[in-house]
């Protein structure tokens, strides 16, 4: 296709128009702070409960608001998803994604390697429901395939995996899973839809934490899941009996009519319109972050204090050829990098004045936590072990301030060690 027709990433996301007159012409959707809506006629809102309209109307916030609607078409613009499903977290988006395909007897097959409250929920929470995780390293097909039996519901992992800065070759192992008929699901919050095409890669269904680069700088908790109707999924024991047109697979249909109400963790509409203002200058916003990213990364590698730094875009990173393969840009804002030990981490951490004490990921402000006292720190020493969660590694999320503020920072702090 002629490159000089193709509209750029943000021209589409900002292009992106609200489908529904708002009276007033506002040009930026506006904030529908209402739970229920009103019909004209007793048929009326009976049509809109029984699915019998050409455009469903809203009836109830839990259930669809225009302002959340106007979030999810901006991601549907943006990633060229079939169906989008925004809910109140990124958390809310993977229990929804796994209460929709799960059950008793079935299993997962997926990374140790997962955000804290993610192996959480599918080791513990699903655990309890009888359903079963198997663990491999990702790095292993052989081992994926192996896992693999009739009851595998899905193959779940993380796009760069956290504080282990792992990237699953997911063009090899999308075939494994197109010949045992498996769904591929990512976790794609580190790097957003301008540096990373899920569908290139075969993946099927993709869960994001909009709380990060999507938000415009953690003005929010969200969640999103992203449907590209890649998957046929009649062999699923539940999704069998639900329909499925071109618009909508089985599995769009089942998280929308039965299991995101039930759950009922729907995002607030405050909170889906600063989202959808943070989409506006995503690009620009991660572009800029990942660039400081690549450049702290390089520096951080450079200082005598520091033993190892993870950033799959640094030739030292066994996964740099996997990354550059599959990211357009430089691979996100997030890096890690180890001291001597937990005592020299915690004095670094201490002497910084710019880069903040805190969680969260992907914030305009520079990040710094110590994730095995703090994300994992409930977790025992042995899990801690298993998992990979070293004591003297620090995780950094990359802000917009100049990145020169942010290396003379830590420059500073390495040298009162
Ligand atoms: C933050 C995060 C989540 C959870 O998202 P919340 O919005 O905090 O519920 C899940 N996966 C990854 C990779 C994350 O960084």
């Amino acid at each position: 296709m002629d490159k000089c027709k193709q509209q750029g990433f943000t021209t589409k996301v900002i292009a992106q128009k609200y489908q529904r007159k708002d009276a007033h012409g506002a040009i930026t959707m506006p904030i529908y702070r209402n739970a229920a809506f009103e019909f004209a006629s007793a048929e009326s809102i009976a049509n809109a409960f029984q699915y019998r309209e050409e455009q469903a109307s809203h009836t109830y916030t839990r259930i669809s608001n225009p302002t959340v609607e106007n979030l999810e078409n901006k991601i549907k613009t943006a990633s060229g998803a079939k169906q989008v499903q925004i809910l109140s977290s990124g958390m809310a988006a993977i229990s929804n994604v796994f209460m929709n395909i799960a059950y008793a007897g079935a299993n997962i097959v997926t990374s140790p390697h997962l955000f804290g409250n993610t192996f959480s929920f599918l080791k513990f929470t699903l655990g309890n429901y009888g359903v079963e995780v198997r663990f491999v390293d990702t790095d292993n097909l052989q081992a994926i395939e192996q896992a693999i039996d009739q009851n595998t519901v899905a193959f779940f992992c993380e796009l760069i995996t956290n504080p282990h800065m792992e990237v699953a070759d997911l063009e090899r192992i999308s075939p494994i899973l197109k010949a045992k008929n498996v769904p591929m699901i990512v976790d794609s919050t580190i790097v957003p839809w301008c540096g990373f095409q899920a569908v290139r890669f075969g993946v099927d269904i993709e869960v994001v934490s909009t709380t990060k680069y999507i938000s415009g700088g953690a003005t929010s908790v969200g969640g999103a899941i992203l449907d590209y109707g890649t998957f046929d999924w009649v062999n699923n024991k539940v999704l069998a009996a639900f329909p499925e047109s071109d618009e909508m697979s089985r599995f769009s249909f089942r998280l929308k009519r039965e299991i995101a109400r039930n759950l009922g963790a729907c995002i607030d509409a405050d909170a889906a319109y600063m989202q959808a203002l943070g989409m506006e200058t995503l690009e620009l916003r991660f572009n800029k972050m990942a660039d400081a990213a690549c450049e702290l990364a390089h520096f951080l590698s450079e200082q005598p204090q520091v033993q190892h730094v993870g950033y799959t875009a640094l030739a030292t990173s066994p996964y740099k050829t996997v990354s550059d393969k599959m990211f357009t840009s430089n691979p996100g804002a997030m890096l890690t990098f180890q001291l001597a030990s937990q005592e020299q981490c915690f004095a670094l951490m201490n002497n910084l004045s710019i880069i903040r004490r805190a969680t969260n990921l992907f914030d305009s402000k520079t990040l710094i936590i110590h994730p095995y006292s703090t994300i994992y720190g409930t977790f025992s020493n042995v899990l801690k072990d298993e998992m990979g969660i070293k004591p003297n590694e620090l995780r950094l999320s990359v802000g917009l301030e100049n990145v020169s503020d942010l290396k003379n920072d830590l420059r500073a702090a390495l040298e009162a060690l």
